[in-house]
């Protein structure tokens, strides 16, 4: 639970509620973001009452964490927020606790490259799962008795978006639960709960945390009969992160406004470059106003996020794209304070071309790193 939820935390500042989310009360003599606590279990004489048990259900560096998440999610609301070992725990959590056999699970055909897999596990468990683009809705079109709705917006690696409100309308009418995959926009950059989603779930592995040092996954959610059957999946399961994993993922919370603002100014400049260059094609980007996802965007994001994609011409270019960066390094994962940027087609995924670059802005100096991707573009297009 949210305690410390009231009306002031809605009205003050994104930068504001990030320095103290989920710190304590000052109290004399303690730390503000007090140490990671390493217990498989605490005292317990007598009954077993108490927050406190064993180190599989609950941990009080957890505690901190899921209020500070809870409260960028949703602020001022009271939620439920559970911390998981990643991103997959807590989407497998959320998608094998909610749907049994003989259920309909609706998914993005265009998600993240995992959940294919979460697909085929779902379904030899006897639930059906239909999929749909991200893009114009389509969802819509197969969420006829469905259990679960799942959503990716900005999707990964695509980046189109859909209008949550409108699937959740749609959701809710016909007696759908609303999940929505909030990664790659972080809580900063959108509140899926405000726009009516049942579960926002993330990995916290991403821009939520930003150093690239851990993986982290939560769900939030405003139901606590809903967010239960969340927690006892992670009981059962296991899938807890440490404590030092969740008190790293608490300490970098304090500076999410300042890099995801550095981020997104970076990731639109560069965009921006990339949009009057003659060997980039697909260029997508949500802030770009001449982006096809832009005007829903623009409605439902407070920010556009750090990731770019768009193509060269072939892998070859691609490659020597990726090879004369300087300071953007060729990595997987995104969202953190140092550019990233890969050839998504070299994992064999994604249904994306040859050429196609995933591009996370960092934290650099604006300048230095367009400089950098537009030099690496002269020197790709010559060859050299
Ligand atoms: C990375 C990612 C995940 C999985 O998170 P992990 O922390 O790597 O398990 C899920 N969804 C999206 C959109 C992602 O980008």
């Amino acid at each position: 639970m949210n305690d410390h939820a009231d009306e002031p935390a809605a009205a003050i500042g994104d930068g504001t509620r990030a320095v103290r989310a989920g710190l304590p009360e000052p109290a004399k003599n303690e730390p503000p973001l007090p140490g990671p606590v390493f217990a498989a279990h605490f005292h317990l004489p007598g009954d077993v009452s108490g927050p406190y048990t064993y180190g599989r259900d609950t941990n009080p560096t957890w505690t901190l964490l899921e209020r500070a998440i809870g409260e960028l999610e949703a602020p001022g609301q009271d939620v439920d927020t559970i911390v998981f070992a990643s991103g997959m725990a807590a989407v497998s959590a959320v998608l094998l606790s909610q749907a049994g056999t003989g259920d309909t699970v609706v998914l993005p055909d265009d998600g993240y490259q995992a959940l294919p897999l979460v697909r085929e596990q779902l379904e030899a468990y006897g639930i059906h799962v239909r999929t749909a683009p991200t893009g114009d809705d389509a969802q819509l079109a197969v969420l006829g008795g469905a259990r679960l709705l799942w959503i990716e917006t900005p999707s990964n690696p695509g980046l189109d978006v859909c209008d949550i409100r409108r699937l959740v309308d749609a959701a809710h009418a016909g007696g759908t639960l609303v999940a929505v995959d909030n990664t790659l926009a972080t809580p900063l950059g959108q509140r899926p709960l405000e726009l009516g989603a049942d579960f926002s779930v993330a990995s916290g592995t991403k821009g939520l945390t930003g150093h690239g040092d851990l993986l982290l996954g939560y769900v939030v959610c405003r139901d606590p009969e809903l967010a239960a059957t969340v927690r006892r999946w992670r009981k059962i399961v296991g899938a807890i992160p440490g404590p030092m994993e969740a008190w790293l993922a608490h300490r970098s919370l304090a500076t999410i406004q300042l890099r995801a603002q550095r981020q997104w100014t970076n990731a639109l400049a560069v965009a921006e470059a990339l949009a009057d260059h003659g060997d980039v094609t697909g260029l997508r980007y949500p802030g770009l106003p001449a982006d096809p996802s832009h005007k829903t965007a623009a409605r439902q994001m407070r920010g556009f996020g750090s990731v770019v994609s768009f193509t060269l011409p072939d892998r070859a270019h691609a490659e020597r794209f990726m090879a004369a960066l300087h300071l953007v390094e060729d990595a997987t994962s995104f969202g953190g304070v140092r550019s990233t940027a890969e050839r998504r087609g070299r994992w064999g995924g994604d249904p994306v071309p040859e050429g196609f670059i995933r591009l996370s802005a960092g934290a650099e100096d604006t300048d230095d790193l367009v400089t950098d991707v537009l030099r690496a573009l002269d020197a790709a297009g010559t060859g050299v």
